[in-house]
C-alpha cells in the first residue's frame, strides 16, 4: 500500500494522542514515537544528576551528552514501547510525577528543543511513523503527508487521563492525586508548552470530545486512504 510515509499526530495532553499513535501505528504497521517520551527521559536525567531546570544551556548539553533510546516494547508490562537511557531502563520512572511536574519548564529551553528535534527528524527517517508530540507537524516535520491536530476541552482531558491513572495505580492508592489535582496539572502544563503547542497550517483538527478511541481511529484511518 502506498500512502503518507509520515504522520504527525499534535495536540495537548490529555487529547488522546499517545493512545491514538499507538494503535494506528500498529493497524498500519508503522513505526510509533512518541516524542514526550524524549522530553521526559531528558528531564528524569536532570533531576537524577540534579541539573537546575532553569538553566538551559546545562540542559542542552545534557541533551546531547543524553543517550536516549526508545524501541518496541521488549517487556510485557502494559509499556508502548521501551526507553532506556544509557542502557537503563526508564520506561515508568519518565512517568513519575516529579517528572509530569518538571518537563515542561525543562522542554520550554530552545537549547532543549534543538538537539531533541534534530534526534526525532533522524528517527523519522527510520521509515513510516506515526510521531506523537506538540510541535511535529507544524516544526520537527514540516513535510510530513499527513498532519493531525487532536482537541479535546480541559475537563475530558483531565477525566481520561485520572481514569489511566486510577487503572495505574489503583483506586485507594494513597499516591492517586485528586481530579482537581490533575486538572490544574494539565492547566499548567497547558500554560508553558503553549508557544510550542501550535496546529500546522495544513493539520487536520480533530475535536475528540464526543467520540471514543474507535471512532477517532476511523476518522483518521479515512484520511490516511485518501492520502493512499
Ligand atoms: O506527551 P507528554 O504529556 O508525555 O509530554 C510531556 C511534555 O513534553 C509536554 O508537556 C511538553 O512540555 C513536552 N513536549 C514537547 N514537545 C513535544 C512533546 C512533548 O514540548 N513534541
Amino acid at each position: 500500500m502506498r500512502g503518507p510515509q509520515r504522520i504527525a499526530i499534535d495536540g495537548p495532553a490529555g487529547a488522546g494522542k499517545s493512545t491514538i499513535g499507538e494503535q494506528l501505528a500498529r493497524k498500519l504497521g508503522y513505526l510509533y514515537i512518541d516524542t514526550g517520551a524524549m522530553y521526559r527521559a531528558l528531564t528524569w536525567l536532570a533531576l537524577q544528576e540534579q541539573v537546575d531546570i532553569n538553566d538551559g544551556p546545562a540542559l542542552g548539553r545534557l541533551a546531547l551528552s543524553s543517550e536516549i533510546v526508545i524501541s518496541r516494547p521488549q517487556v510485557a508490562d502494559g509499556r508502548q514501547y521501551t526507553v532506556t537511557l544509557g542502557g537503563r531502563d526508564i520506561t515508568w520512572d519518565i512517568r513519575s510525577a516529579p517528572v509530569t511536574r518538571a518537563v515542561s519548564p525543562v522542554s520550554i529551553h530552545p537549547d532543549v528543543r534543538t538537539v531533541i528535534r534534530a534526534r526525532q527528524r533522524a528517527m523519522a527517517q527510520r521509515g513510516r511513523v506515526v510521531m506523537v508530540g506538540r510541535d511535529i507537524g507544524a516544526v520537527v516535520l514540516p513535510d510530513a503527508e499527513l498532519k493531525i491536530y487532536l482537541i479535546a476541552s480541559l475537563e475530558e482531558r483531565a477525566r481520561r487521563r485520572y481514569a489511566e491513572l486510577v487503572a495505574q495505580l489503583g483506586e485507594h492508592n494513597p499516591a492517586l492525586p485528586s481530579m482537581q489535582q490533575v486538572m490544574s496539572d494539565i492547566q499548567r502544563r497547558d500554560s508553558i508548552d503553549h508557544d510550542n503547542m501550535q496546529p500546522a497550517a495544513d493539520a487536520i483538527i480533530v475535536d475528540t470530545d464526543n467520540l471514543n478511541i474507535a471512532q477517532v481511529l476511523e476518522i483518521i484511518c479515512r484520511y490516511v486512504e485518501d492520502k493512499s
